[in-house]
């Protein structure tokens, strides 16, 4: 198996049909940039800036932040590269971070939430990445976005803080792409104009789907009791699809779902055209895309849904199955 995606390496995620979908890899430590040559992926879809913070017994300095992202955007030799401001809080604690005594830390003072009100830490993060860029293309993306205003103000914040740089003489990146993570339900249904207003935006399944089935991701007894591909998912999803291409804004979804075949397969036929997920699921996801009529499935996709079904896993594994070359 490995031999056989290792030879996938440089083919594209193209369906029967023609249908392509890029796929990109997750990331949160310079020791996995390498993975962005084995693996093939076209680009880091995710790197989550939080281990940086959770490994060391204090706030990082400014300085060493830098040195961080700098090496990181060296790795990433001019490929795609999405850096995620910090997403602390809830099942990501900061050891030198007072403990928070909330009844529902999921749902409490976290990610954007604690860089809007106390702003010093993601003003500071945002420094390092403008000065790591250097010439380079700069692509910030905000975490666990529950409002347009949110959105905005994080988004000026940034703006705020490369004009700051510039002030100070600093190089500034070549080019910028602001985005945001769409995990909360209440996104999908935002103003046009937070569409509009994004660059790109990725989603968040694992939020996302916790939220959606009120269902709490680190909780054994319940984390895998709703279907990812239940219907009612799979209409949020393809909702999203259209709201975003309604106004052209690229959409990516970087959740653990989109590094499983067949999932990853669902959301390509619903009109998804980038996912980002771990360096290993590259292969096996590329490999059920090319074997498959992307078109055809999303038939089969469509055929279940009316059919009254609670999940069309049953029968997409069963069409896959029959229909795999
Ligand atoms: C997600 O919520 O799907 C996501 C990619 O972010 P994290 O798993 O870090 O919360
Ligand atoms: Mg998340």
């Amino acid at each position: 198996q490995q031999e056989r995606y290792q030879s996938l390496r440089d083919k594209p995620a193209m369906g029967l049909c023609g249908t392509e979908v890029k796929l990109h890899m997750n990331a949160g430590l310079m020791a996995d940039l390498p993975s962005l040559e084995n693996s093939g992926a076209e680009g880091v879809g995710l790197f989550r800036t939080e281990l940086q913070f959770l490994t060391v017994s204090k706030v990082p300095r400014r300085g060493e932040l830098v040195d961080t992202y700098a090496q990181v955007m060296d790795a990433a030799h001019g490929k795609r590269l999405v850096f995620r401001t910090l997403d602390i809080g809830s099942d990501k604690v900061l050891p030198y971070m007072n403990p928070l005594d909330e009844p529902n830390p999921a749902l409490g003072w976290r990610a954007i939430r604690v860089g809007l009100d106390k702003p010093g830490v993601m003003r500071m993060q945002l420094q390092a990445m403008i000065r790591a860029s250097q010439g380079r293309t700069l692509t910030v993306m905000f975490p666990f976005i529950a409002q347009l205003d949110e959105f905005r103000d994080a988004r000026e914040m940034l703006l705020a803080e490369v004009e700051r740089e510039r002030k100070l003489g600093h190089i500034l990146p070549e080019k910028l792409e602001i985005g945001a993570m769409l995990e909360t339900p209440s996104m999908v249904f935002a103003p046009r104009q937070f569409f509009e207003m994004a660059d790109f935006i990725s989603i968040g399944g694992n939020d996302l789907k916790q939220f959606f089935y009120a269902a709490d991701r680190e909780n054994e007894r319940v984390r895998r009791r709703y279907d990812t591909l239940n219907v009612s998912f799979l209409n949020l999803i393809e909702e999203i699809v259209d709201r975003c291409k309604e106004v052209g804004t690229p959409l990516s979804f970087c959740g653990e779902d989109a590094g499983r075949p067949i999932e990853a397969a669902c959301f390509t036929a619903l009109g998804m055209r980038h996912l980002s997920m771990r360096p290993a699921s590259i292969g096996p996801v590329k490999s059920l895309i090319r074997r498959i009529n992307i078109q055809e499935l999303r038939a089969c996709i469509n055929d279940a849904r009316l059919s009254g079904e609670q999940s069309v896993r049953s029968t997409v594994v069963d069409w896959i199955a029959r229909n795999r070359h």
